[in-house]
């Protein structure tokens, strides 16, 4: 078990409850995870309390939640989030991008290594790079101010 998940674990802040049922699906995840309806089971919880516990898992993203058919029923496969698993949300701003003067520049089809006009000593192309540095390096001294 990782340190990270050990943390999780020792975190006076959990619900004794959740803490145990995180363990479970920890310790079930390594074989593909456990139905719901089994964890409650071994909580000795009704289905709305166990279903309580998941969500607050869930919404802690310590456990992923997957639909799944078990013996004609629907049900869900509850599975530890860990380093392999996990989804990790990484928003990318396309909005600059049209400011990159080789989107909009004549010589983009002829610029190059056989060309009098490279990226090398193009100019319109080292004046975006470098305000477009000052403006990251200034957005990243506004976020580092305490
Ligand atoms: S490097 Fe300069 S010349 Fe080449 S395509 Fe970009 S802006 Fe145009």
């Amino acid at each position: 078990m990782t340190k990270k998940y050990i943390d999780i674990l020792d975190e006076e802040s959990m619900d004794p409850l959740d803490r145990k049922a995180y363990e479970i699906i920890l310790k079930s995840s390594s074989n593909g995870g456990i139905i719901q309806s089994m964890l409650w089971k071994m909580l000795g919880v009704d289905s709305r309390e166990g279903s309580k516990i998941v969500l607050r898992l869930i919404k802690r993203g310590l456990i992923t939640r997957k639909k799944i058919s078990y013996e004609g029923k629907q049900t869900y496969m509850l599975n530890a989030v860990t380093n392999n698993n996990q989804k990790i949300n990484i928003y990318v701003s396309l909005d600059n991008m049209w400011s990159i003067p080789c989107f909009t520049c004549d010589l983009l089809f002829t610029c190059g290594k056989s060309s009098t006009v490279t990226p090398l000593n193009c100019s319109k192309l080292s004046e975006f790079l470098l305000t477009y540095s000052a403006d990251i390096i200034k957005s990243y001294n506004i976020l580092r101010k305490p």
